[in-house]
């Protein structure tokens, strides 16, 4: 039996073999074969196995969010079988004697070149797909597996780190749990986890050697502790944890159907961050009051190319009737940073995180804005939706973006197209810059949402990627907890309601702090709800209040 030790992030006991994550290699060997005819019998195989994965894509996609959306794959099914793609690879094969995979590359390469050269901006979008459908066949041809799990039965899934572009990949219904040499505790893929509910372990470094590969493990996501090749006695307690955590979950649920209210009557909202349609089942299921936080991005990462309006509008459309009329806050594109997509070409930087991202991509883009306000503004007529902007420093970017509101509201009218007149308009408050502003910046929106990671991270300069900043990086810094008061006071003070939407709001310790503030809102994963109102359920605000202000408020200090 061997124990390992990282840092838990999403809690959970979890066992089942363990799987390195497999990544499509940038090297492809190329190299002469002899019997040309077999080879492009194993091109055909592979474009074939292509197809049939493209299909089984389409379908998952038509179901989740609609026609539309099955476009895409279906598009690029016709791309695999194209006559003259087909042709050219066939003539690499049979007259160079090239192998396959090599083959695909090059060919990919001239007609990506090709399509690139093109003056329709459409076909030129099409260099993408030939590069992702070819992609698709070389990781066929190679072995490596799209979606980066070929198992017949769920497992353990080990990487040194996960993209979250990699992350909302890959097959959820296959992973049993997650452990990552590298990441961070408020990385996007720790949150992904927690929204998907799948305990996870960061941070073990070189502990997990590659002859792992297969055994079974025991992950437990609330100590960070992980055993592979568990003995009798070490499984029967990890069991036991886990039976005991199901217990309570049978007792959380108790809770379902009763209102987030304190002893004394306060009331809070609980709300639910998500990152796609799909997710809403859980915040159902967990009996989320509404959704504070739709990360719009991840539909970005999920497609090779830029989401068409209608592809987007299906997509929110979609999450918003599914909630049936409960409020869904949608945030507008945030990538930039750690979110990082190809097709957006963008620069390289040396400090993403305070470069180009979020709102500051969409005021520079305004048609990529556009695009997803109109397809927002459409999906409104079908719920009741907030549309909220991340990132915001300053007061004129808020004005800019409302006036790109106002421009797609008056396009859609021209068009007859329906939309709802009573969109929220919020914006995140999670730069410093921002909550300082909040006074001002409260006079031209309807609601603030605090992105404490965010906040955290540049109010202590500490790098939420960086998991070895340690006791650098708190998020209960004193810093960070006197700004929310400080944009609480001011959203009051203009009839503005004020959520929380990062990770700290779900966090227990902090549960009296934000009532006693006056938060309105909090937004949580899925699985935290029910815990979350639990907490709440047994504060009594008037008890709390006056201490936890003092505390939060005193110059004092202890010597
Ligand atoms: C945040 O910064 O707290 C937030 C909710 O946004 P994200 O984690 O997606 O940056
Ligand atoms: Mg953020």
């Amino acid at each position: 039996m061997i124990s390992i030790q990282g840092k838990g992030v999403s809690t959970g006991v979890a066992m089942g073999p363990l799987y390195y994550y497999q990544r499509a290699k940038s090297v492809i060997r190329r190299y002469q074969v002899e019997d040309a005819a077999a080879e492009w019998d194993r091109f055909k195989a592979a474009q074939a196995k292509a197809v049939e994965q493209l299909g089984d894509l389409a379908e998952k996609a038509r179901e989740e969010a609609g026609d539309e959306a099955a476009l895409l794959f279906e598009t690029h099914q016709m791309m695999a079988e194209d006559m003259d793609y087909e042709e050219a690879i066939q003539g690499l094969i049979n007259d160079e004697k090239l192998n396959a995979e090599a083959a695909v590359t090059d060919v990919a390469a001239q007609f990506a070149e090709m399509f690139a050269q093109m003056d329709d901006t459409y076909m030129q979008a099409r260099a993408a797909d030939v590069k992702d459908v070819s992609g698709r066949i070389i990781g066929i041809l190679t072995g490596v597996v799209q979606g980066g799990i070929d198992s017949p039965v769920p497992v353990v899934l080990a990487a040194d780190d996960l993209a979250p572009s990699e992350t909302v990949q890959l097959d959820k219904s296959k992973i049993l749990g997650f452990i990552t040499e590298g990441g961070s505790g408020s990385s996007h893929t720790a949150i992904l986890a927690r929204t998907m509910g799948i305990p996870a372990i960061i941070g073990v470094g070189n502990q997990l050697k590659p002859e792992f590969e297969g055994r079974e493990v025991i992950v437990d996501g609330s100590t960070g502790s992980i055993v592979v090749d568990a003995d009798d006695a070490t499984r029967a307690v990890m069991m036991a944890k886990r039976e005991e955590q199901l217990k309570r979950q049978k007792l959380l649920e108790q809770l379902k159907g009763q209102p987030n209210i304190t002893k004394d009557g306060q009331s809070i909202k609980v709300f639910c961050n998500i990152g796609n349609p799909e997710d809403v089942a859980a915040v159902l299921s967990n009996d989320g009051g509404g959704i504070g936080l739709f990360r719009s991005e991840f539909l970005y990462l999920n497609c090779s190319d830029y989401p068409t309006e209608d592809y987007q509008f299906e997509a929110y459309k979609k999450a918003l009737s599914d909630m049936g009329g409960r409020e869904v806050v949608i945030r507008t594109l945030d990538i930039g940073a750690d979110k990082q997509i190809d097709y957006f070409q963008m620069p390289k930087e040396e400090n993403p995180a305070l470069g180009n991202r979020a709102l500051r991509i969409c005021l520079n883009r305004p048609e990529i804005f556009k695009t997803q306000l109109r397809a927002l503004y459409r999906a409104s007529a079908f719920g009741k939706l907030g549309i909220m902007f991340p990132m915001v420093t300053s007061v004129w970017e808020v004005k800019e973006a409302r006036k790109m509101c106002e421009l797609v509201k008056k396009e859609l009218t021209e068009e007859g197209k329906p939309f709802a007149d009573d969109v929220q308009i919020g914006i995140m408050i999670e730069t410093p810059a921002a909550a300082v502003m909040s006074d001002r910046l409260a006079k031209l929106v309807d609601f603030f949402s605090c992105g404490t990671n965010d906040l955290t991270q540049y109010t202590l300069a500490c790098d939420r990627q960086n998991n070895d900043l340690g006791r650098f990086f708190n998020p209960h810094h004193p810093a960070v907890l006197r700004l929310l008061k400080m944009v609480c006071d001011n959203a009051h003070r203009n009839g503005v309601w004020v959520g929380i939407c990062g990770e700290l709001g779900a966090d227990l310790e902090l549960t009296e702090t934000f009532l006693s503030i006056g938060i309105d809102e909090l937004s949580v994963s899925p699985r935290s709800v029910l815990p979350l109102r639990q907490k709440i359920r047994e504060v009594t605000v008037s008890e709390v209040k006056e201490k936890v202000l003092g505390e939060l408020l005193s110059d004092e200090i202890t010597l």
